[in-house]
C-alpha cells in the first residue's frame, strides 16, 4: 500500500472574487450577491485542511486573488507532478430565481470525455458527496473543459450547486455545507488511492519514519511593513515559492509566485530558519509565509533607500500588467479610485466607455459586490468596479 504523502493533490478554486459575470441574483434575505469563487475558495480551503489531515501534499493552482488564468493553473498542476485534480465550482443555468420548484438543482462531477482515471475517480467521489449531502445528483458528465483536458492525470470538477436556485445559493455561505462537501470529497480522493481517511476529530498516527515533529515556528521581527502589499520580484520561470507554515520546507510549500504576482496584506516579518519571512495574507484571510528577502520581493511603497530619507518616493511603475480591460456597463466613462472603496476612495480620473486599461489583478475591497480591478492608470495604481471591466488575458 502506498502512502498519502507519495500523493501530491491540486485544488483548484474555480475564477477569482472580482471574476466578473460569476455569482448569484440578488439575495433580498442577504441584501446582496454571492460570488462564486466565495464558495469554490472556502470549499478548497476545508478540503486541503482535510487532505492534508491524511498525510497528501497539496497544491493551490490559483492561491492568490488575481483571476489567474486557467492555462497558469493547469501549467502550474501539471510542472509540479500533481497526481490528481480537483476544481470546485457552483453552477449557474439562467442567472435567476424562477421561485421554489423552478430552478434547476443539484450537484455534477464533470470530466473530460472518455477519461478513464477520470471517471473512476470521479465515482468515488461521488459515492460519498451521494451517501453524504442531501443534494440531488446529477451525475457524472463528459464534458470539454480546460481544468480537465489539459490537465495530464485524472482531473474532476465538481459543480457543487446552482447559483440561481435561491435555496441552493444560501448553501454557499453555509460554513457546514462548505465542511461537508469538502469532507466527502477528501473521503472519495482516499477511496481512489486506496489510503484510510483519517477523520477530523481523531489524530492522525504519528509517522515513525520521519523526524520527531518540531513545531514550525518563525521568530517575530517585527510589523512595520503591517497592511502592505507583497510581490515576487523574482523573473525565474518556476516562479517564488511560498508555504502554509513560517518555514522554507518543501513539505508545506502550497505554491509559487510568479513576478509582479502578490498578496495582499503583510502581517508581519518573521526570522525563519537563519533568514526572513513575510507572514501574509490574501484578501479571504487565508495565512501563508513568503520570502522577505528583498532580492525576491518587492513592498508595495517600501523605498530601497534608508525609511528615514523624506525625499524617497514610493515607487509606482512596478505594476505588472497581467491582462486589460475594457469599460463596459456604464453610460459615458467609469471613475478611477485611489483605492478599492466607493466609498473613502478619492477619484483619479475617467476612462470613457470602450476604452481599454491595463489591469494588474482583481480585489474584493469594500461596498461594491463586484469587487475591483487593479488597474494602472497615468503609471499609478488605479481602482476600477468590477462590473464596469470586461477582461482580457495577457
Ligand atoms: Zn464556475
Amino acid at each position: 500500500m502506498s502512502k498519502t504523502s507519495d500523493y501530491l493533490i491540486a485544488l483548484d478554486d474555480g475564477h477569482g472574487i472580482g471574476t466578473a459575470g460569476k455569482r448569484t441574483p440578488y439575495i433580498p434575505s442577504l441584501g446582496r450577491q454571492i460570488r462564486e469563487n466565495e464558495f469554490n475558495a472556502a470549499v478548497t480551503f476545508y478540503l486541503k485542511e482535510e487532505l492534508e489531515r491524511c498525510g497528501f501534499k497539496t497544491l493551490l493552482t490559483a492561491p492568490t486573488d488575481y483571476d489567474t488564468p486557467l492555462i497558469m493553473r493547469t501549467n502550474l498542476a501539471n510542472s509540479m507532478g500533481a497526481d490528481i485534480l480537483i476544481s470546485n465550482h457552483f453552477n449557474a443555468m439562467d442567472g435567476e430565481f424562477d421561485g421554489p420548484g423552478r430552478d434547476p438543482e443539484g450537484m455534477s462531477i464533470h470530466i473530460y470525455p472518455g477519461a478513464k482515471n477520470g471517471r473512476r475517480l470521479a465515482e468515488h467521489v461521488a459515492k460519498f458527496l451521494r451517501q453524504g449531502t442531501k443534494q440531488q445528483f446529477r451525475g457524472i458528465v463528459e464534458q470539454n473543459l480546460h481544468m480537465t483536458r489539459e490537465f495530464n492525470r485524472a482531473a474532476v470538477l465538481i459543480e457543487n450547486g446552482f447559483m440561481d436556485n435561491e435555496r441552493e445559493a444560501l448553501l454557499m455561505l453555509n460554513e457546514s455545507y462548505q465542511r461537508e462537501c469538502a469532507r466527502e470529497q477528501a473521503q472519495g480522493v482516499c477511496d481512489y488511492f486506496r489510503v484510510a481517511y483519517v477523520p477530523g476529530d481523531v489524530k492522525a498516527p504519528v509517522k515513525t519514519v520521519e523526524a520527531p515533529k518540531t513545531e514550525v515556528k518563525g521568530e517575530y521581527v517585527s510589523n512595520e511593513v503591517f497592511g502592505k502589499r507583497v510581490e515576487s520580484i523574482y523573473k525565474g520561470s518556476e516562479g517564488l515559492d511560498f508555504y502554509s507554515k513560517p518555514t522554507f520546507s518543501n513539505r508545506y510549500r502550497v505554491g509559487t509566485l510568479k513576478y509582479g504576482y502578490g498578496f495582499p496584506t503583510i502581517v508581519k516579518k518573521l526570522k525563519v530558519e537563519g533568514a526572513y519571512m513575510y507572514e501574509v495574507k490574501n484578501s479571504r484571510g487565508h495565512k501563508y509565509y513568503v520570502t522577505a528577502a528583498d532580492e525576491f520581493v518587492k513592498v508595495e511603497g517600501a523605498s530601497s533607500k534608508p525609511k528615514s530619507n523624506p525625499e524617497a518616493k514610493p515607487k509606482t511603475n512596478g505594476q505588472r500588467a497581467i491582462g486589460e480591460i475594457k469599460i463596459v456597463n456604464v453610460n459615458n466613462a467609469a471613475i478611477v479610485q485611489d483605492r478599492p472603496d466607493r466609498k473613502t476612495s478619492k477619484n483619479l480620473g475617467t476612462v470613457g466607455k470602450g476604452k481599454a486599461i491595463q489591469v494588474t489583478g482583481s480585489v474584493r475591497g469594500e461596498n461594491s459586490s463586484s469587487g475591483y480591478w487593479e488597474v494602472v492608470y497615468n503609471g499609478k495604481r488605479g481602482f476600477v468596479t468590477g462590473e464596469y471591466g470586461k477582461y482580457t488575458a495577457y
